[in-house]
């Protein structure tokens, strides 16, 4: 850390303290140049949520991972690059726009699915099977039969 008195980046932490909330640490530090004294406070930032799994594990958001989803989906199926391309960046805003610290990977699933139903009926399907994860044929049945009748 740049000493505020000298500008040398030469120092050593003689003290370091977590906040009464555990939010955050402060470190007292010396300048080995000027001898000066300073702190800095180190505090966690979050970039993205995290996405809670079904089984209760959490992992970062990857879109990368969200991206090969949607394209699994689609393979060989209508729908323009530019198409999935937009929907993973309309999950993005999504995630930005409600701001929590968790989300569900079943909800990210059925903000992707409602785009898709729209986009194609086939990828859908497949997308759905894969995160709606029917429980058996009947289920898997009652949702095609539902999009049917939705666009019929
Ligand atoms: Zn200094």
């Amino acid at each position: 850390m740049r000493c505020p008195f000298c500008s040398n980046d030469n120092d050593k932490v003689i003290d370091s303290r977590v906040s009464k909330d555990g939010k955050s640490t402060r470190r007292k530090r010396m300048c080995n140049v000027c001898g000066n004294r300073f702190s800095t406070v180190e505090t966690v930032v979050v970039l993205s949520p995290l996405i809670v799994k079904k089984d209760g594990r959490r992992e970062s958001f990857d879109r990368q991972k969200i991206l090969n989803g949607i394209i699994k989906a689609c393979e060989k199926r209508p729908v323009p690059y530019y198409g999935i391309e937009e929907m993973v960046q309309s999950v993005e805003r999504w995630i930005d726009e409600i701001n929590l610290k968790e989300i569900k990977s079943e909800d990210i699933g059925k903000f992707v699915l409602n785009k898709l139903k729209s986009l194609d009926a086939i990828s859908y399907i497949r997308f759905a099977s894969v995160y709606l994860s029917f429980k058996d044929i009947n289920e898997l049945y009652e949702n095609v039969s539902e999009l049917i009748r939705k666009q019929s």
